[in-house]
């Protein structure tokens, strides 16, 4: 009897600290000040997911800021990281076999909350976060696909502000259209944001919606 007790006990157990993880959402939470050029009001956010805001939650996959809502995703020969568990077994067999056909991967990011975009307060802070806030978007070697402003079209006139320079007829690990790493992603449903309509390109990223 005493035995069943502590079975007992021990099951409870798990079923309270399972709920428990369900129902709290934790994230590190910032905004990008576009005065000051950096990182500003960086704060541990903990809460429970019924008191999540419509910008905790991207509408389109479903998947929040919340860390709980992540999966780690660890590959042979690259840094771990994390991505939306609904997306977790579609970018890790995506990666997988493209690191087994001998692509050139070195660097993979995914979840990473920030404000980063949208709306500007009186403070200069940026007030919407980004898509990987929702771990919805891939950075794929960064080092080696930049984010270009005043870039229409791409060429000597466009202006790298992020991540390394992208030379797709030079550099191995730079991505090119009809490279196979493009057109997994792209085949799944995401979009390139080497082929941003507008004047940035950001060619290390992918997403849902391309930005
Ligand atoms: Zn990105």
């Amino acid at each position: 009897m005493y035995k069943y007790l502590i079975v007992l006990n021990i099951l409870c157990a798990l079923l309270l600290s399972s709920v428990a993880h369900g129902q709290t959402c934790h994230y590190q939470d910032w905004h990008w000040n576009v005065k000051q050029k950096r990182v500003v009001e960086l704060r541990n956010v903990v809460k429970d997911y019924a008191m999540l805001t419509p910008d905790e939650v991207d509408t389109q996959s479903g998947c929040s800021v919340c860390v709980e809502d992540q999966q780690v995703i660890r590959l042979s020969g690259l840094p771990e990281f994390s991505v939306c568990k609904r997306y977790a077994p579609m970018v890790r067999d995506a990666l997988e076999r493209l690191i087994g056909q001998g692509e050139k991967i070195n660097s993979v990011i995914a979840y990473r909350v920030g404000r980063t975009r949208g709306d500007i307060d009186a403070r200069g802070n940026r007030t919407g976060f980004s898509n990987h806030s929702y771990g919805v978007a891939i950075d794929i070697n960064a080092g080696h696909n930049g984010l270009y402003e005043n870039c229409p079209q791409f060429g000597a006139h466009c202006k790298l502000v992020h991540g390394g320079p992208w030379r797709p007829q030079h550099d191995p690990f730079s991505l090119h259209r009809e490279g196979n790493i493009v057109k997994a992603f792209t085949h799944a449903g995401f979009k390139w944001g080497g082929e941003i309509q507008g004047k940035q390109k950001d060619f290390m990223h992918f997403s849902l919606t391309g930005y």
